[in-house]
């Protein structure tokens, strides 16, 4: 059912929470714009303005490789200065109170990380671009060296181990989704009593399958976004509202 105000919503998310146990978090871009992260697939976003360049692209082409890391320098200001909002601090009360075993995330700015969960604890569906890797060897390489390497040499990097290219460590268009991260989204979907989707359109696949998995195994699902999904249907409960008003009330408990 959808709530029909942020204080009712409120209030049922504040009671499914008390009567929970295992509580498992899925966040999307909505979360962190109140932190000054844009959603990229956003009408106007980056990727409207911007081509994505797909992995194969990347792969074959210096040129392309060139670009996406000119691209990365020039969002480097905006991910180095966003602190974790209401949304990733209510979260993380939670899990410090031991009700939030892990969470699964699309976002790949490591503001769950800075709200206080441990990196293992943070399942990055579409990985992480504050750190870059090797995709030959997996070598992990800051976003300073690779910085460095790039303006003294002009162009990007390659591995120093192996010569294959160095990207940052997200998931691109036409890259394999993570086995390891899918494979713990999954158990942590099939084994939770509480599933709360957060700022997410749902319209990702195979991302956003957890929720309906989740549900089909037995949970209540929690669907908090301010436009509607495809998902509302079958969500206990839907709060279209803003991401930090509605979790707000939850952080520090
Ligand atoms: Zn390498």
């Amino acid at each position: 059912m959808i709530a029909s105000d942020l204080q009712s919503g409120v209030e049922q998310l504040g009671d499914l929470i008390a009567s929970s146990s295992i509580i498992v978090p899925f966040t999307g871009a909505g979360i962190s714009t109140e932190c000054g992260i844009p959603d990229f697939r956003s009408p106007g976003g980056l990727w409207t303005r911007n081509r994505p360049i797909p992995f194969d692209e990347f792969v074959a082409s210096r040129d392309a490789r060139d670009e996406s890391w000119r691209r990365r320098f020039a969002m480097e200001a905006t991910f180095a200065a966003a602190k974790p909002g209401r949304g990733h601090r209510a979260l993380a009360s939670l899990y410090r109170a031991g009700k939030v075993p892990a969470i699964i995330t699309q976002n790949i700015d490591n503001l769950h990380q800075a709200s206080g969960f441990a990196a293992d604890h943070v399942i990055e569906l579409h990985g992480n671009t504050t750190y870059a890797r090797c995709i030959g060897c997996g070598q992990a390489y800051d976003l300073a060296w690779v910085t460095k390497r790039f303006e003294a040499d002009g162009g990007a990097p390659d591995c120093t181990e192996c010569d294959e290219p160095i990207k940052t460590a997200t998931i691109s268009f036409g890259q394999a989704m993570p086995e390891q991260e899918m494979a713990r989204a999954t158990e942590l979907a099939q084994h939770c009593d509480l599933f709360i989707a957060i700022g997410s359109s749902l319209v990702v696949w195979p991302a956003a399958g957890f929720p309906m998995m989740a549900r089909n195994c037995g949970a209540k699902l929690v669907i908090i976004n301010r436009e509607p999904t495809d998902q509302d249907d079958i969500a206990d409960l839907v709060i279209r509202h803003d991401i930090g008003e509605t979790l707000g009330p939850f952080v520090g408990n």
